[in-house]
């Protein structure tokens, strides 16, 4: 049997060994303990405060002093943490791409990652329900508007270091576009264009071509409001990206009052590529854009998500040759099963599908949500009556 260790120190060259095998041993263990809670992090296990990169991580030691006094009520506490940037009962038609919507009972725009905290616990103490709105570019407002409180966080600081950005979830997705072009930075030309913040970018992984934010993230800040508020850091893994879905958007189409994600910063990892080569690259997608949808007009990109799939029906790969080349790739585009079902042009009130691009539906002017619901309820029965498609759709329509 061999000692691990005595009272009285052996300095002998086996007690030496053996000193060393029991540090080894604790090595060892330590290690795997400090892996155990790792991999707990998303969802479970103890979060450690980290900031990602240069930003910091928010004002978690101040939450203490945010206990709210009782006699307080909403208006006020939301006055004090926002001043003038907090509303009552304002349009949310202003605040959207589609230009419809009605109004949301309270309106807060956070400056800072504190004040988005401050409002989040007020809201949650008061049992209020709450909404993160970026800038409103994938997102439908129902007509009875919103009776909680629309939060918009309106950060939208970055830091450039080496071939990383590092930027706040309120940047516009345009203003990248433009600094990563600034700095030779390669892998976000896709995305000119497209409107809207990193943070929505994110919650439904922005993507065109055969480019998605996802490629870029490294890290994502993000304040988990659940049984307890905090603020941890999810690997470009913890994300769960899929084709225009992550964990965050999973966790707003669910629904769940009580468990909710809000990103707050991120860091992105690109190429470092020559100036040159990344002006021609967005001049072409712009290019692009410019020739296939409807960007004059008020809409919110596209309605439905592109269908993963094949369509085997004979008479139906017959009937229309596009088929072939799309069953290949495996990836049918909804625009095209729209397109064919006949509703290009399809006017239902003020709001109809376009037809410069049938997966986009348009608001011609005064339209009612209503009536960008009618027309989204259309196109799914008709595309299921005529090729047996369930459309899915990419916007998010706020419940
Ligand atoms: C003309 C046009 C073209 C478009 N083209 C494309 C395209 O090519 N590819 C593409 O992917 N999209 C496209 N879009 C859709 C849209 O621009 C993007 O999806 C964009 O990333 C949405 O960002 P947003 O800030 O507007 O998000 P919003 O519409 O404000 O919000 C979308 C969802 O994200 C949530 N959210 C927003 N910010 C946060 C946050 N910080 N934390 C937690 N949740 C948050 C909101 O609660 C909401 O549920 C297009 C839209 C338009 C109008």
């Amino acid at each position: 049997m061999s000692i691990l260790w005595t009272a009285t120190p052996n300095w002998s060259a086996q007690g030496l060994l053996e000193i060393g095998g029991l540090l080894l041993y604790l090595f060892y263990y330590l290690f795997y303990f400090f892996r155990l809670l790792k991999l707990n992090w998303v969802g479970a296990g103890p979060h450690l405060l980290r900031p990602i990169g240069g930003v910091p991580p928010g004002p978690f030691v101040k939450m203490k002093k945010l206990e709210l006094e009782k006699s307080l009520t909403y208006e006020n506490v939301f006055e004090s943490i926002a001043g003038g940037r907090f509303k009552k009962n304002v349009p949310l038609k202003n605040y959207t791409s589609f230009r419809v919507g009605g109004r949301a009972k309270y309106f807060l725009e956070a400056k800072t990652i504190e004040e988005l905290i401050k409002a989040i616990l007020a809201a949650r103490k008061f049992g209020l329900p709450f909404f993160i709105l970026g800038k409103g570019t994938n997102l439908l407002v129902p007509d009875k508007g919103f009776n909680g409180l629309v939060l918009v966080f309106g950060d939208d600081s970055f830091k450039v270091m080496s071939n990383r950005i590092f930027a706040k979830a309120g940047i516009s997705l345009a203003k990248l576009v433009k600094i990563s072009e600034q700095e030779s930075l390669g892998g976000l030309e896709w995305a000119a264009g497209i409107p809207g913040t990193l943070g929505g970018a994110i919650v439904g992984n922005a993507g065109a071509q055969s480019g998605s934010i996802a490629d870029l993230i490294e890290e994502v800040e993000v304040l988990e409001i659940g049984s307890f508020v905090r603020i941890a850091k999810y690997t470009n893994k913890d994300c769960l990206f899929g084709y225009r879905t992550s964990v965050f958007k999973r966790a707003i189409l669910g629904g769940n009052e009580k468990e909710k994600m809000v990103v707050l910063s991120a860091s992105l990892r690109f190429k470092k590529e020559k100036r040159k080569k990344i002006r021609q690259k967005i001049n072409k997608f712009l290019k692009y854009r410019l020739a296939a949808q409807p960007l004059k007009a008020y809409s919110a990109g596209s309605v439905f998500k592109n269908f993963y799939g094949r369509i085997r029906d004979k008479n139906l790969v017959r009937k229309f040759e596009e088929l072939g080349s799309f069953n290949e790739k495996g990836i049918i585009p909804a625009g095209f099963l729209i397109e064919k079902s006949g509703l290009k042009g399809r006017q239902i009130g003020r709001a109809k599908i376009s037809e410069k691009h049938a997966n986009f539906i348009v608001n011609l002017g005064g339209a009612k949500a209503g009536d960008i619901l009618r027309l989204i309820r259309l196109a799914k029965r008709k595309v299921k009556n005529n090729f047996g498609v369930s459309l899915k759709e990419e916007i998010i329509i706020l419940k």
